[in-house]
């Protein structure tokens, strides 16, 4: 069922407010963006603002993905919250540009509450912000304890393997 609210009431007047809850399933438009399969009912609140020539519509909630950690690809409950501003006007679609039409006092909110979470929603999410990801050489989870291997040479230092720092105080005779 179509996630949308509606405004018969609050477009009334300038001023008026109505705040309602989302409810329900997250919108198929979100669960096919999605980078992670949603977990649990939707969760969050609509706010709809009428400001004389338009009405001002706020999203706000989180979303709980079933994610994996770009760094030790482990699985994670990804925590998102979100927030959505836009603008909607009583027309016809095909002009908008800043604002979203709106018609027969119902406001869409399928599209505008994936755009929300899919916005919030990092690009590399992380389980723990100290998690220390695999190894690049044996693949190991380095969370479960150090694997032994050797950091990879690094090249740009290779070169300066032989030098050696001039100790002037080896030859000090020399110096005069
Ligand atoms: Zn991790
Ligand atoms: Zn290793």
């Amino acid at each position: 069922m179509a996630m949308e609210v509606r405004v018969r009431d609050v477009k009334r007047w300038a001023g008026r407010r109505i705040e309602v809850p989302l409810e329900g399933e997250w919108p198929a438009p979100l669960q096919e963006r999605s980078d992670w399969p949603l977990e649990g009912a939707a969760c969050g609140r609509v706010t709809v603002d009428n400001g004389g020539e338009f009405l001002a519509v706020v999203l706000r909630g989180r979303a709980t993905l079933r994610a994996e950690c770009g760094r030790c690809l482990g699985p994670m409950r990804l925590e998102v919250p979100f927030e959505l501003h836009q603008e909607f006007r009583e027309a016809e679609p095909g002009l908008a540009d800043e604002w979203l039409p709106y018609r027969q006092d119902v406001i869409p909110l399928d599209e505008l509450v994936a755009e929300a979470v899919v916005l919030a929603t990092p690009a590399v999410p992380v389980c723990d912000p100290e998690c220390r990801g695999l190894c690049s050489q044996c693949g190991r989870d380095l969370n479960d304890g150090e694997c032994g291997c050797l950091p990879p040479a690094d090249e740009r230092w290779r070169a300066l393997a032989g030098w050696r720092r001039p100790q002037a105080s080896e030859n000090p005779e020399e110096d005069t």
